[in-house]
């Protein structure tokens, strides 16, 4: 693991290399080494960040785009960005070149719109039960990013509470903690920050979030057991 300079902060660079070495060893990152803050200034996160929530301002669709890790040349590698509609999105995973093996998908990213005549307010801050699905029953991926306005989220696994590799994802454990969180039932603000601290603590994910004015520092959001 690279820890950077200083453990608990990272510059995006960091966790390019610590993506690319993690999806070499296909592990997650180590719990004891989460960093409490990911600077992402003048990084191609960012830029890919503000491409997509541009193009989703526009149209009032999702977009979204996979990062792949090429372990053979040591970089990350963006894909196609794709359009989907008001309410989901589909990424593109197509790996470029012929010699396929060599990648790993390491990070997706996706927009939610926003809609300033929504009266739920924050209506787009979050990843929905679709969002964690995709992303915890996909193996390969380590981090998933979610924009919205001007904020940003990332969760990331880690190896407290390892996804069994042999196992496809129960879907039913995550239907029974969105029963648990009463979603649609009590109100959104409610009910959604319950199921992402629920599934947080069931699959040993961190959260990291970017809120204005400092957009480009994701700070860890502590989960604590209540
Ligand atoms: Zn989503």
């Amino acid at each position: 693991m690279v820890t950077g300079e200083e453990c608990t902060y990272w510059k995006f660079d960091t966790l390019e290399q610590n993506l690319i070495d993690l999806a070499r060893k296909r592990s997650y990152l180590p719990r004891t080494l989460c960093p409490e803050s990911i600077f992402i200034d003048r990084s191609s996160l960012r830029q890919i960040i503000d491409r997509l929530i541009s193009l989703s301002q526009n149209t009032g669709n999702e977009y979204a785009i996979g990062v792949l890790a090429d372990t053979l040349n040591n970089c990350l590698v963006f894909g196609n960005i794709k359009a989907g509609d008001h309410k989901s999105v589909k990424i593109d995973w197509t790996k470029p070149g012929i010699d396929n093996t060599k990648f790993r998908r390491a990070m997706s990213i996706h927009t939610h719109p926003y809609n300033p005549h929504d009266p739920l307010i924050l209506s787009g801050l979050h990843f929905s039960p679709a969002d964690f699905e995709s992303f915890l029953s996909d193996l390969q991926l380590i981090c998933s990013v979610m924009a919205w306005s001007e904020t940003t989220m990332l969760l990331a696994k880690t190896n407290a509470r390892p996804i069994p590799p042999d196992h496809s994802l129960d879907r039913s454990r995550i239907l029974s903690l969105e029963e648990e969180a009463q979603i649609g039932t009590v109100p959104y603000l409610t009910s959604f920050p319950k199921f992402h601290k629920l599934v947080c603590l069931e699959f040993g994910l961190v959260t990291y979030i970017a809120t204005p004015p400092d957009i480009n520092t994701l700070r860890r959001v502590r989960v604590v057991e209540s």
